[in-house]
């Protein structure tokens, strides 16, 4: 008996969709990771907005919540939500060991062919999802969500603006919110870069440098409706000098001398000029060095310029003990 119209139609219409995704990733297409401190208000609803998303999208999908050591009920909360849903999965830290650390063991047991993060406390919208994927099959390996219209108190959007702006110019990547919490990765990228620390600000940067292509969509943000924010003030400090972390090491890792040779020389260089100088007048008896306070700058740069030096050259050392080609991602490997 041939099939009612409605139906027929119905299954064309999802079928194209589930084939976009990779079949036979240990037969996981997304996985979705949630770091989370103290979010027990918000985690029923969340795991309700994910399922009715991704049960939408006809996909197989895990929901990896990584519990960054809570000290409220989350744990509870989510033991009762994988009760009646298999699909969770629950990783519980024994302390407090911040968001990047909770991404970093999301990553390493995130299944599926395409992961996403987000943050838990209601703030992404899960309905985003669908959108970061298509995004991912134009061909990028990272897309990242733009908080366009963004629900956050001003003291945090300003500061934040300044770093997306500064961080976007010296690394090149150009995209507009490095630091959202709802990205979109292949699974070979959350494979590759460790957040560590507090990286997971700058994890586009990460991924750039091992040759990924970024992208970028404009998410909706929704204000915190529960709870209250995990970073206080110090995140811009911290923001500030993970961002120096974050491009010495992209840049300089295996190279050390050739930033701190480079101001090294360059100081010696200037300060041999200076106190050169001054030796030479005083040596034509014009004036006493004692008369010459310029003669302790020469000095400093010549003894900074040696110190610079020196430091990378042990960089180099440490770098020189630590090589593996493990460091180089391959895109392919054709036998
Ligand atoms: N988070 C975490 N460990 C921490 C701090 C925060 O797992 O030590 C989680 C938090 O529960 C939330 C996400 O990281 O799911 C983003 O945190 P928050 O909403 O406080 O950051 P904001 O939106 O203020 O930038
Ligand atoms: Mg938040």
């Amino acid at each position: 008996m041939p099939e009612p119209q409605a139906q027929q139609r119905q299954r064309q219409e999802h079928k194209p969709q589930v084939q976009h995704y990779h079949q036979g990733h240990k037969g996981i297409d997304i996985s979705v990771v949630i770091p989370l401190y103290n979010e027990e208000e918000s985690l029923k609803e969340l795991h309700q907005q994910l399922r009715s998303t991704l049960e939408r999208m006809r996909v197989r999908y895990e929901l990896l919540f990584v519990d960054d050591g809570s000290t409220d009920r989350s744990f509870n909360v989510l033991r009762d939500v994988k009760r009646f849903d298999g699909r969770v999965k629950i990783i519980r830290f024994r302390r407090n060991y911040g968001k990047s650390a909770a991404l970093a063991v999301g990553f390493e047991k995130a299944q599926g062919a395409y992961v996403i993060t987000m943050d838990a406390d209601l703030q992404d919208d899960p309905a985003e999802i669908p959108s970061l994927i298509k995004k991912l099959e134009e061909g990028y390996d990272l897309v990242s969500g733009w908080k366009k219209v963004r629900r956050d108190p001003i003291t945090k959007t300003i500061p934040s603006r300044f770093f997306n702006f500064v961080t976007s110019l010296l690394t090149g990547i150009k995209i507009h919110d490095f630091n959202c919490g709802l990205k979109a990765y292949r699974n070979e990228v959350v494979k590759t870069i460790q957040p560590y620390g507090e990286l997971h600000r700058y994890l586009p940067v990460l991924a750039h440098n091992a040759g990924f292509r970024i992208g970028e969509i404009v998410v909706q943000h929704r204000p915190r409706k529960y709870g209250k924010t995990k970073f206080g003030i110090g995140r811009f400090w911290k923001g500030f000098l993970d961002l120096l972390t974050v491009l010495f090491t992209t840049r300089y890792f295996r190279r050390p001398l050739h930033l701190f040779g480079f101001w090294g020389m360059f100081f010696v260089f200037v300060g041999v000029l200076i106190d050169g100088w001054l030796a030479v007048e005083w040596a034509l008896g014009r004036t006493a060095l004692s008369n010459r306070p310029l003669f302790l700058g020469g000095i400093v740069l010549i003894i900074v310029g040696i110190q610079f030096v020196s430091i990378g050259l042990l960089g180099e050392m440490i770098s020189k003990s630590k090589r593996s080609t493990d460091e180089y991602t391959i895109r392919d490997y054709i036998k």
